[in-house]
């Protein structure tokens, strides 16, 4: 083991908690050797049952499940929303997205993205000396002033925004205006290099090699940055539709198509691994798996499981927002640890700030430090509290501990309506939803409703809903939060 890792090991068996959660001591740590490198890898759409280690039965996930053994497996861990571009937006900036103006999913015809004002996790660790590199989907502004490399990262390769913002149909053939009005609108899907297109994407076949793309990169960026402090974000663009994977795994599932997309997620976690430990790097970097949100239910057979979660994707149900999650940093986190205490994709920013030693962004965010989960210490509590947001700015429920008022709102259900397959979505529905409390510890799946049984409850929950109403919003209510910032902007639309 090294000095600076025996270093941070020692002071931090002497620190307690409290004290951990400062800023200063983490710098003072670590003031001997390079701080962490942190590995981030993102899944789009694969749902919360849809690893071995969360119950997924079709096919194997070998590698993600020795990551589970070998670190932490979160059991309650939100997205900021149960859809890409605000999920990104919170995990890049430890926000609500509604915080920063980033709701939904933004298409190839938006002209906003991630504010460059917004300080992102490479620009903190920047400070600290990190290279940063992304491989795999952007999604948060296509435009060039909002991506990737003007956003703190020093090396980009993959796609924009969705893989499936293109105009071609299932069968090659490009839609017309009279199959689907979007799709015949949309430009050609890039593969960005740095700042420039340097392919489209334009088939099955292509969409097949992203995968291995992403992978490759990685494993060359932590071969080239293995003597500095490196931030590896990998987001993969499956298992979102159209679902593609290479020869390598075509046909290995028991489970289709979808089964041997997740397959190949799951080699390529286990690449990124190896080249961790042949770059002898493992003890000494923190690596993060996740997904940025539940699975869209209505693809059918090339959609995931929700794990016996409500609803899934677009929906403030647990099935879109509780996602898996899996942390591993040996020596730091101990083997195998389950952590049922609730966490968010907002809170990794001012984890990894405190880690490296980095100062937390200058404007306020919503992020919470979990140093103390990754401890494995079992008393800890650090978010009692979620905000349950959709849309630009709706909101839909909150969280306490094992309670979940939800408010009355419309809501996208898949509930009642046979799914598509094969790459072709089936119809959803949508339903007015009312005032609700769940007991999520004795009902994890949403079904009985008990605000009459514990009014006390309702109450408590209901003040903190209108609290985060005066800060974040609340377009439901049509209230303008006091602390919301805008969204970058296009000052002029770009050539189409
Ligand atoms: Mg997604």
């Amino acid at each position: 083991m090294k000095s600076d890792q025996l270093s941070w090991l020692g002071l931090c068996g002497l620190l307690s908690v409290t004290t951990l959660q400062a800023k200063e001591p983490a710098t003072k740590m670590l003031s001997e050797g390079h701080p962490p490198n942190v590995v981030l890898i993102l899944t789009d759409d694969l749902g919360y049952g849809d690893l071995n280690c969360y119950g997924a039965t079709r096919y194997l996930t070998p590698n993600l499940d020795k990551l589970a053994a070998g670190g932490v497996r979160f059991t309650n861990f939100y997205v900021s929303q149960a859809v890409c571009s605000a999920s990104r937006a919170a995990l890049l900036t430890g926000c609500y997205s509604t915080r920063i103006g980033i709701g939904g999913a933004l298409f190839p015809s938006s002209t906003i993205g991630l504010n460059p004002q917004e300080e992102t996790i490479p620009e903190i660790l920047k400070k600290k000396g990190y290279k940063s590199g992304i491989f795999g989907k952007w999604h948060l502004g296509y435009q060039r002033k909002f991506l990737p490399l003007q956003q703190g990262f020093d090396e980009y390769l993959g796609l924009p925004y969705s893989n499936d913002m293109w105009k071609y149909n299932l069968d090659g053939s490009v839609a017309t205006p009279e199959q689907n009005k979007n799709k015949a609108s949309y430009p050609p899907l890039p593969l960005i290099e740095g700042n420039d297109m340097i392919k489209e994407i334009k088939t099955m076949d292509d969409q097949a090699t992203l995968t291995t793309r992403y992978t490759q990169r990685a494993v060359l960026f932590i071969d080239k940055h293995k003597n500095e402090p490196f931030f590896l974000y990998v987001p993969h663009s499956m298992p979102h539709v159209p679902i593609a994977a290479s020869s390598k795994f075509k046909g290995k599932s028991d489970q289709g198509l979808y089964g041997d997309v997740v397959m190949e997620i799951d080699w390529s976690v286990g690449q990124i691994m190896d080249a961790i430990e042949k770059n002898g790097l493992a003890k000494n970097t923190l690596v993060i798996f996740a997904s940025d949100n539940g699975p869209w239910i209505n693809y059918g057979n090339h959609a995931g499981s929700a794990g016996g979660f409500r609803e899934g994707k677009g929906t403030s149900w647990e099935g879109g927002q509780r996602v898996p999650c899996i942390m591993k940093w040996p020596g730091h986190i101990p083997d195998g640890i389950v952590c049922n205490k609730i966490a968010a994709m907002m809170d990794i920013l001012p984890t990894l700030a405190h880690i490296a030693g980095a100062p937390l962004p200058k404007l306020k965010i919503d992020g919470i430090n979990i140093i103390s989960l990754l401890k494995g210490d079992l008393n800890a509590n650090p978010r009692e509290v979620f905000l349950y947001y959709y849309n630009s700015n709706c909101l839909e429920a909150v969280r306490k501990n094992q309670w979940k008022l939800v408010f009355p709102h419309r809501s996208q259900t898949y509930e009642g309506y046979l799914p598509g397959n094969d790459g072709i979505a089936g119809k959803t529905g949508n339903i007015q939803v009312e005032t609700a409390l769940f007991d999520l510890r004795r009902d994890p799946g949403e079904r009985y409703d008990v605000k009459e049984l514990y009014p006390e409850v309702v109450a408590e929950l209901s003040k903190i809903a209108d609290e985060a109403r005066a800060d974040l919003g609340d377009g439901i209510r049509n209230i303008k939060g006091a602390n919301v910032r805008e969204p970058g902007r296009m000052e002029v639309p770009e050539p189409k």
